[in-house]
């Protein structure tokens, strides 16, 4: 029987790529007027994201180091000057971000579901970031927010990060349900520890790999969860 449902937060609950596109474009423009690879930027920032924040889950850069080694990577692809400050540079890129925090239309009615399960958020961000956010997107009320930072360092697809996430909350994995866009850490991964787990297919990808609950809207959560008795 499920118990608690735990959601993904960027790409699930806050439009995070749409944010961070915006804001990296805007900061790139707003330091180079005309740059000729203006439109590469979102992409560049999408992969250097990727790389120094699975760093920071190895441990091997602080929170604050990786976000200085985006910014002094970013501009060397860009042929940018370095900016001598890190911290302010990333600061300013990071207000234009805060800018596009806000929830996806669907994400409010998961509030509805608090009467039937324990609700919270399974993130790879940083506690406190990712806290913000749920204040921002007006869900902070939501839930503990569960991060890989406060799950003793394991993130996801870490088998150690829903098993401690579980433990958390005081339940079996098989007693959760984890919602996200991500079919690794939020779909298979967490399946291989006996917690259940529904992908979120915004994209509406084709065609829809095999054996997994797929749901393309939150709002179809309620109806999906009454329909399968299994689940509920
Ligand atoms: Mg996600």
């Amino acid at each position: 029987m499920i118990r608690a449902i735990l959601f993904d937060l960027d790409g699930t609950l806050m439009d995070h790529r749409a944010a961070a596109d915006a804001a990296i474009t805007a900061w790139v423009a707003g330091r180079s007027p005309g740059h000729p690879r203006l439109a590469e930027a979102p992409a560049l920032w999408l992969e250097l994201e990727e790389r120094h924040l699975a760093s920071w889950h190895r441990g091997e850069a602080s929170w604050q180091e990786q976000r200085r080694r985006r910014i002094r990577a970013l501009c060397d692809d860009l042929d940018l000057d370095v900016p001598g400050d890190l911290d302010a540079a990333f600061a300013s890129y990071g207000e234009r971000y805060r800018e596009g925090w806000v929830p996806y239309p669907d994400a409010p009615a998961i509030t509805e579901l608090a009467g039937d399960y324990r609700l919270g958020v399974l993130t790879n961000g940083g506690n406190d970031f990712q806290r913000a956010k749920m204040r921002a997107i007006g869900l902070a009320g939501l839930g503990p927010v569960l991060s890989g930072d406060v799950l003793g360092g394991q993130f996801k697809p870490a088998p150690g990060c829903y098993l401690n996430a579980a433990a958390e909350l005081g339940l079996e994995p098989g007693e959760i349900l984890l919602v996200g866009d991500d079919l690794t850490n939020d779909v298979t991964a967490p399946a291989a520890t006996g917690m259940r787990s529904i992908w979120l297919d915004r994209l509406g990808a084709e065609p829809v790999p095999e054996g997994f609950p797929r749901i393309t809207t939150l709002t179809a959560l309620p109806q999906y969860l009454s329909g399968h008795s299994d689940l509920g």
